[in-house]
């Protein structure tokens, strides 16, 4: 493993940074970001480094201070404020404790931040707290795994390493395996670093480089040693030269086949009636290293045991899911052979709690059985969690997790851990809380697709749905303005947007559309259908290409959306909802308006009908009226730019004159607006009350406009 410590670049670092929170935790900053690029190192918030110094409080105090990671904080970008400093000696005194239970841990590493506003420091903080060197640096390398994790374990890491390291068993991180470690120290304190078994590394230094270098130091000699030995037996076992059957083009066929049943059978069922779906987001896997697993003969046997840390657990779920010889190309025998596949693993996964809900301390506050991780021979792993950046970090530790069990099947035979250490570390209160969902945003694990979301109703759509946790398939015609748009959101929402270029008006590029979200994220549960275009000319001179042009988008488009909506919420079998940017010239059409109040009101139409359709597949669809919208910050609305220059001509106005103008003819002489509108989608989005076919004006009050 390369060695990135450049003492030029670390003293820049604490050049730029040092002012503000002192060398030594600047330094900090530095090497935990070192330990967090490597991808093989730590994954995800795993591992956990520390420095001790001291911390001047308010009456000018020097206090012994040890400065720790927030648990969950990425050592990849973590910064300064990411250490969490405490009362050293305090959390020292507690190793005197025989036992301490996990909530009054937390209660002690809380109570003793220097700062209240601080975030929750690492489960392994005692850890740090209780051995005596300054600096202390703890990963998940998966070179160590390797060696800890299969049958003769200990053996391997003491070839591999040396005998300067202490081994020590299998114990829960927390307050025991923190006695665990301090024992382990002070007796050999001389020691280069302890390797805790199925578990990981710890190494400590005088200074920030010297604990930095010894982790480098030892997991590159336990590469090596995997290099050499296990090349070897591996090439006598024969498994390295085992090719995938399976493409990756075939497996993401496949894939695109698959993933809408999958996410509709993963899906649990609430007990809220107008809600009754707590959806996941979906991420594939499909690599040639994983369908090689995947479409072996070994493959299951080496996938289905415990995994590689259990750092891993609360993403991964002791176990994923097997399907043996999935029927591709069948639809019905798909869905059935993964329903029951589905149930059987809840049903395990049930009976693997009851065994062991008595090893709780407190009482349980289970998980759902939904397996988080499911390996298809013939596709890949697809991942499962709430939403895309869960998924994304089962991804990766799968990826992960099968290249190591392949590693290890090559040279040995994997040992996981045994069942109740999995428990007790998956129900671990503190573990739990980086799961804590009280924040749930509304749609989180919905997955959305808005049309002509590039103007200005649409861009403000996105926007909110995104606000309010759903991800969203940002959809327009292919250029620029579509580009910027999801440039932009990107940089806010990250993962749960996407770009997916698509004129409505041909069906196969719709139904192509479909398959792209589906290919992101498993599924479409929201469709909003805002594309639309208009044309000004009295009926007299109407040019019958242009009016062609208008039924294309505003009526065709509408169709094809529908027709794909209802296919895809069918396969998913989990309801859906349709929202479609109707017009308040549909109710009350204007002169000269002709070509665009008639598409308009086609369109509108179809909703009505497609909304009597799709309601016994519980799908809702409702329509949103809007009188004109100019703008959504720097987004002009294209059906302006067309419109508005007739309108300021037809009535002697000036642009700003003309959005008054129509400010003034509501009774509430309200300026419209996209978020106005954004907030009625999210109203029929979010199902606040059992309603469909419905149309919610947004329009100030017109009264020739009401729905009638
Ligand atoms: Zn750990």
């Amino acid at each position: 493993m390369k060695n990135r410590w450049s003492d030029s670049e670390a003293t820049e670092f604490v050049e730029k940074h040092g002012k503000r929170w002192g060398k030594e935790l600047t330094l900090r900053t530095y090497s935990s970001r070192l330990l967090g690029v490597e991808r093989e190192l730590v994954l995800h918030g795993g591992g956990n480094t520390s420095v001790k110094g001291d911390f001047v409080n308010v009456l000018g105090e020097s206090i012994p201070a040890l400065f720790v990671k927030a648990s969950g904080r990425d050592l990849a970008s973590i910064g300064p404020e990411g250490h969490v400093g405490l009362a050293l000696e305090n959390l020292k005194r507690l190793r005197a404790l025989s036992k301490l239970q996990d909530e009054a841990m937390v209660n002690e590493l809380l109570t003793n931040r220097f700062d209240s506003g601080a975030p929750t420091p690492s489960i392994e903080t005692l850890l740090h707290a209780f051995i005596r060197p300054k600096w202390v640096d703890h990963t998940h390398a998966d070179s160590i795994l390797t060696l800890t994790n299969q049958a003769g374990g200990e053996d391997l890491i003491k070839e591999a390493l040396g005998s300067d390291v202490v081994i020590i068993e299998y114990v829960r991180p927390g307050f025991v395996l923190a006695k665990a470690v301090a024992a382990a120290f002070d007796a050999s304190s001389a020691s280069r670093g302890i390797v805790l078994m199925k578990h990981g590394l710890l190494t400590w230094g005088a200074s920030a480089r010297e604990s930095y270098e010894r982790t480098i130091e030892l997991v590159t000699k336990a590469e090596e040693y995997l290099a050499s030995g296990a090349a070897k037996k591996a090439r006598a076992s024969g498994l390295s030269r085992i090719p995938a059957i399976t493409s990756t083009a075939m497996a993401d066929e496949r894939y695109v086949e698959v993933a809408p049943l999958l996410r509709g059978l993963l899906t649990v069922p609430t007990e809220d009636p107008d809600r009754p779906y707590q959806r996941f987001v979906l991420q594939s896997l499909i690599e040639t290293e994983v369908l090689r697993v995947v479409d072996s003969d070994w493959g299951r046997d080496v996938a289905l045991t415990p995994p590689l840390t259990t750092d891993h657990l609360i993403r991964t779920k002791p176990l994923p899911l097997w399907i043996d010889r999935p029927h591709y190309g069948d639809e019905k025998a798909l869905r059935q052979q993964l329903s029951a596949a589905i149930d059987d693993y809840a049903a395990h996964y049930d009976a693997y709690i009851e065994r062991n809900t008595h090893r709780m301390e407190t009482e349980l506050k289970r998980f759902d059985s939904v397996p988080r991780v499911v390996l298809m021979p013939g596709l890949g792993a697809v991942c499962v969690g709430r939403d895309v950046e869960e998924a994304a970090i089962v991804k990766d530790i799968t990826a992960q997790t099968l290249a190591a069990k392949t590693r290890i099947a090559m040279m040995g035979s994997y040992e996981g851990l045994a069942e109740e250490h999995l428990f007790d570390m998956e129900y671990y209160g503190p573990q739990q809380a980086k799961l804590d969902q009280t924040d749930r945003p509304q749609l989180r694990g919905s997955v959305g697709l808005v049309t002509g979301a590039a103007g200005a109703i649409g861009s403000g759509i996105c926007q909110e749905l995104l606000k309010n946790g759903c991800h969203v398939a940002v959809t327009d015609l292919p250029g620029d303005n579509l580009d910027s748009l999801v440039h932009e959101l990107r940089s806010v929402y990250g993962k749960r947007v996407i770009g997916v270029p698509l004129d409505v008006t041909d069906p196969k590029l719709v139904a192509k559309g479909f398959q792209e979200v589906t290919r992101a994220w498993g599924g479409v549960d929201l469709v909003v259908a805002n594309a639309g275009v208009a044309h000004v000319s009295p009926l007299a001179d109407i040019d019958t290409e242009a009016f062609r042009k208008l039924e294309q988008v505003n009526v065709e488009g509408t169709l094809h959306l529908l027709s794909e909506s209802a296919r895809c919420f069918g396969l998913q079998g989990t309801g859906g909802d349709i929202v479609l940017i109707s017009t308040k010239n549909v109710f009350a059409p204007g002169a000269g308006f002709g070509a665009y109040s008639a598409s308009k009101a086609a369109a509108h139409q179809l909703a009505r009908i497609a909304s009597l359709e799709f309601a016994e597949m519980d799908v809702r669809v409702n329509m949103v009226a809007p009188d004109a919208v100019f703008a959504h910050g720097q987004r002009k609305s294209g059906l302006w730019a067309e419109v508005g220059p007739n309108r300021m001509r037809a009535r002697g106005l000036s642009e700003s004159d003309l959005e008054k103008y129509y400010q003034d003819r509501n009774l509430l002489k309200a300026k419209i607006t996209a978020a106005h509108v954004a907030k009625a989608v999210l109203y029929f989005a979010t199902r606040q009350t059992p309603t469909t076919g419905a149309t919610i004006p947004v329009d100030g009050g017109l009264p020739g406009a009401t729905p009638r």
